[in-house]
């Protein structure tokens, strides 16, 4: 039977494998899902056969039964624009269950002295811990039920102090072989898990899809070392994967950001800005529809910008139509997709693809930011932190030093939103008071219907 369940854990990691490299690509990613899916199911049925599970069946059956119900409920119900606290709340939950397996195995190795086993549950414990507490209050952040930056003097030395503190705890449940006791397993869980919500809390502005790629990575590593504690080649294989997939999304996202991976990792991120954020001066310019749709009906080049806002209004279709109008007119239309567009990383590539937005129109910050300049038309639609200018000067912003799309550079500028809300980042945008910007105010699928609409009576 062994060879059976090792022989299907084997085959469950290839499954992880092969769904990820799928997902590298918005063709096939659909299918990737699927197939990482399945290695899971397989992976969770062969644990009923595995020799060490003898009389846990129906806790595992529950288990399984309450976790899967609540998921296949909300992951049927989230709106596309929640996905983030969404992955957030997953995410922690993988690292809380990789952390909840260590306390199992320090609990049942109580003065072990095989130090390398002793030593990967306590690293697990660790990084589980920290991922769970620190996803929990990203999936706050985001959800908008709790402050979006707290900052408070020396934060950073006594965050070292519980860092340290839990290393040096962590160092003796590993290497000591003494019989450390429940008080102390207790205490190295709770300051790791506060190590993960101080280390958490300072951080907002921008940079929160770094944070929630870097926990995805401490997942990931938990697990893995935790599969290794277990012998289990699923869960290892799954948690490098996951790890090193995670490692890389945040090198990516910190190199968006422009912020050095130290920065990050050390929490000094947020705080581009402390200081008085400049004055934004001059007013918003409205302008009805139609008087954009003849702008653009008769422009060579118009750059899209989709924000947060085109995900909100689900306005994806409308864009894509609107857009087919210009080509049909000999209007150059190119898509522009910043990295931290929206609300998770390639949200907007999403979208656009489930419209049916050819990739060869799309492109990424650094090959359309020059074209700018040559674009008659920049239609920023429901985008406000990514086209911020203050981001180039204003020293004193949360967002100073993110590379941002030169929306600004074009002919003219056209902003669609609602109204004089904020971006994620709470600052006002000076490129919405420029003297070529104009405001068509309202919904991004009304708005966009609207110029549909005439252009098409052109
Ligand atoms: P922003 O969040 O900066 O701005 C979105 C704008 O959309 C708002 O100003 C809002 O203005 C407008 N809006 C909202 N709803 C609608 C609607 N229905 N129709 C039209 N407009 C609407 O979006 P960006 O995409 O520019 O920037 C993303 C931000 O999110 C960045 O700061 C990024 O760091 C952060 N972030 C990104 C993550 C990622 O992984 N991509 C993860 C977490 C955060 P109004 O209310 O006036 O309509």
């Amino acid at each position: 039977m062994n060879i059976i369940v090792d022989g299907s854990y084997f085959i469950a990691a290839i499954l992880f494998i092969l769904g990820l490299k799928q997902m590298s690509s918005p063709v096939t990613a659909r299918r990737g899902i699927i197939w990482a899916g399945v290695g899971m199911l397989l992976a969770t049925i062969i644990t009923y056969f595995h020799q060490d599970i003898h009389h846990n069946y129906f806790w595992m059956t529950l288990a399984i039964g309450i976790g899967g119900a609540i998921a296949w409920v909300t992951g049927k119900k989230v709106a596309m624009t929640d996905m983030p606290q969404m992955i957030a709340l997953y995410n922690g939950m993988g690292g809380g269950a990789a952390a909840a397996i260590a306390t199992v195995v320090l609990m049942q190795n109580n003065n072990s002295h095989d130090v390398t086993h002793q030593a990967l549950a306590v690293l697990g414990a660790l990084i589980g811990a920290i991922a769970f507490s620190g996803s929990m209050i990203a999936f706050a952040k985001l959800q908008g039920i709790m402050w979006k930056v707290y900052r408070f003097k020396n934060q950073q030395w006594i965050n070292l102090a519980v860092f340290l503190t839990t290393i040096m705890i962590g160092l003796h449940l590993s290497f000591s072989g003494a019989d450390y006791g429940m008080g102390l397993l207790v205490f190295f869980f709770a300051l790791a898990l506060a190590f993960g919500i101080m280390m958490t809390i300072p951080i907002g502005g921008a940079d929160m899809p770094v944070v929630i790629s870097l926990y995805n990575a401490f997942t990931g590593l938990a697990v893995g070392f935790e599969g290794y504690v277990l012998g289990n080649p699923a869960m290892m294989i799954a948690g490098i994967v996951v790890g090193s997939a995670g490692t890389l999304l945040t090198q990516l996202m910190a190199k968006a950001m422009n912020r050095p991976i130290t920065n990050v990792l050390f929490s000094n991120f947020g705080d581009g800005g402390t200081g008085e954020a400049e004055k934004v001066t001059g007013s918003m310019k409205e302008i009805e529809a139609s008087d954009v749709a003849v702008m653009m009906a008769f422009a060579e080049k118009v750059i899209i910008v989709p924000g947060y806002g085109m995900a909100v209004a689900q306005a994806q279709h409308k864009v894509w139509e609107m857009s087919k109008l210009l080509q049909e007119r000999g209007v150059t239309v190119k898509f522009a997709i910043h990295p931290v567009a929206g609300r998770m990383p390639g949200h907007m590539n999403v979208l656009l693809a489930e419209a049916g937005v050819p990739y060869d129109i799309i492109y990424d910050l650094d090959e359309i930011n020059e074209e700018f300049a040559t674009a008659d038309v920049s239609l920023v639609i429901g985008a406000n932190d990514v086209v911020n200018p203050a981001a180039r000067t204003d020293t004193n912003s949360p967002i100073y030093g993110m590379p941002i799309l030169n929306a600004d550079y074009a002919k003219n500028t056209i902003v669609i939103k609602r109204g004089k809300g904020t971006g994620f980042s709470g600052i006002e945008n000076q490129l919405f008071f420029a003297d070529n910007t104009r405001m068509l105010y309202g919904d991004g699928a009304a708005a966009t219907n609207e110029l549909i609409s005439g252009i098409k009576e052109l």
